[in-house]
């Protein structure tokens, strides 16, 4: 049974942020029927007139960007200048689906005896998408952008800590005069949800989130035979050589173990060095990250933000406990923050290993985990051994052995003397548990298309 309403919960302050009355059935059936009507014309409008859409809501996020940041901030904790990046970065992608997602839904002549062979790639009508709030806006547009300019409609389920900014997200869409139906979202539980999925109008689905989240929206779309794409969960090694440069690696450690409270599916979560530098990494790497102080974050001094949730905060605390039980050594923090509602001080463990959390799962958190190894062979074994395969980084003075390493890294994005980012530009997802399939370019708008294949003899 659905419970009536909820409230989401600042993680800063601990202060009720909002009451949401999740939709019954009446209001799930109007958004279906909705989203079918809304399809064929919104399929059959030329590509530069969507795009003349996608352009509007670029301009609608810039121009409700404080209230929308505010709201971010509010609800999951994310520093205000993190939250602005965001938002900008949400809007430049959506000008860039605007501008080039002919470049990639262009048909390919394919030469045989026919007179004319070619692929085209068609819009499949609705797909849901189930997403979580660690990058509340930008998660939408990674999948709404691309996914509007190919033509299809979408219906949104955001994560239930973000509902605010899911209804801000409707409502700059709706105001950049994007016929009704066309986005929607739905404020719905899990298992409403997987109803949703079930409904024949219902054509495909996009997950991001956890393994668990994964595993049961994979195993409901295989039984319907709707296609799935998952961007689950990840963690990323980080590999440090013996020759690369220290600052530039320690700057780069921080900023993606630390930025958004280190709840980033592609944040470094294991760092993984060579002996011949291990000191001196661990030595500066913990001095850096001393520097990140966790406040409100909607102050602009703040350097580390809350956790987006209690719950979240306490699962995190249990793994880095279980870890120092099992024989990890705590270098710097390690504790809940007093006076925070979700806050987690700035932590590292030494000497990870085996069998510990910090090596077997996902530190969705402000914690990193050095692995020492003795050379660049072990180094990717032990960066391997793992059941994730979201994205990796390798550092050293030498690209070309940067890149030999990075070529044998066992994951969907793999970056030499670069943090592991997101890119319109580049094709994004995971291998292993971290999930299947692509979102953005080429590769992750075809996704939700039919490749349909035209042979004229
Ligand atoms: P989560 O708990 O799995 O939630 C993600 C979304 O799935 C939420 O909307 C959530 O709704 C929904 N959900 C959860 N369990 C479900 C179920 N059994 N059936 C249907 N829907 C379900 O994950 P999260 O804590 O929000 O996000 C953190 C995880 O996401 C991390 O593992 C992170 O690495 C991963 N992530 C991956 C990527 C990527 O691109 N690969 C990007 C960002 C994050 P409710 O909130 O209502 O439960």
């Amino acid at each position: 049974g659905a419970m009536a309403s909820y409230q989401t919960v600042n993680p800063f302050s601990g202060q009720v942020v909002g009451t949401i009355a999740l939709m019954g059935a009446a209001e799930i059936e109007q958004r279906l029927a909705a989203a079918e009507s809304a399809f064929p014309a919104w399929s059959s409008l030329a590509l530069a007139q969507r795009g003349q859409f996608l352009h509007k809501i670029a301009a609608g996020l810039r121009a409700r960007r404080d209230e929308l940041q505010r709201t971010m901030t509010a609800e999951m904790g994310k520093l205000r200048r993190e939250a602005l990046a965001e938002i900008e970065k949400s809007a430049a992608a959506c000008e860039y689906y605007a501008d080039h997602a002919g470049d990639y839904l262009a048909p390919q002549p394919i030469p045989t005896e026919a007179q004319r062979s070619y692929v085209v790639y068609q819009p499949i009508g609705c797909v849901m998408a189930v997403m979580p709030w660690n990058f509340p806006v930008w998660q939408v547009i990674r999948f709404l952008a691309p996914g509007l300019m190919a033509g299809n409609v979408a219906l949104l389920k955001h994560a239930s800590n973000v509902p605010g900014c899911a209804d801000l997200l409707r409502e700059v869409v709706a105001a950049a005069g994007v016929p009704q139906g066309v986005f929607d979202v739905l404020h719905i539980d899990n298992e409403q949800a997987a109803a949703v999925l079930r409904d024949r109008r219902i054509k495909a689905v996009t997950l991001t989130g956890s393994e668990r989240a994964g595993r049961s929206i994979a195993a409901n779309a295989g039984d319907q035979l709707k296609k799935c794409v998952m961007e689950l969960g990840g963690s990323d090694a980080f590999v440090v050589l013996a020759d690369a440069d220290i600052d530039t690696a320690v700057a780069a450690a921080v900023k993606s173990r630390f930025d958004n409270a280190g709840q980033t599916c592609i944040a470094a979560k294991r760092f993984i060095v060579v002996e011949p530098i291990a000191d001196t990494f661990v030595k500066r790497f913990v001095e850096a990250a001393k520097a990140r102080i966790h406040g409100d974050p909607q102050d602009e001094a703040t350097t580390l933000a809350p956790l987006a949730r209690g719950d979240l905060r306490d699962e995190l605390h249990r793994q880095v406990r279980e870890s120092i039980d099992k024989g990890a050594t705590l270098l710097l923090g390690g504790e809940p923050v007093a006076g925070s509602h979700a806050g987690y001080q700035a932590s590292i463990l030494d000497h990870v290993g085996p069998g510990m959390p910090a090596y077997e799962q996902e530190l969705f958190g402000p914690v990193a985990a050095i692995l020492r190894v003795k050379d660049d062979a072990e180094a990717v074994r032990v960066a391997n051994d793992t059941t994730f395969g979201l994205g990796g980084s390798v550092w050293t003075a030498d690209a070309a052995r940067g890149e030999t390493l990075a070529l044998q890294l066992q994951c969907g994005a793999a970056f030499v003397n670069s943090v592991v980012k997101s890119d319109a530009r580049l094709p994004f997802g995971g291998t292993k548990r971290s999930g299947f399939g692509r979102e953005l370019a080429g590769h992750g708008i075809h996704e939700f298309m039919n490749i349909k294949t035209v042979y004229v003899a």
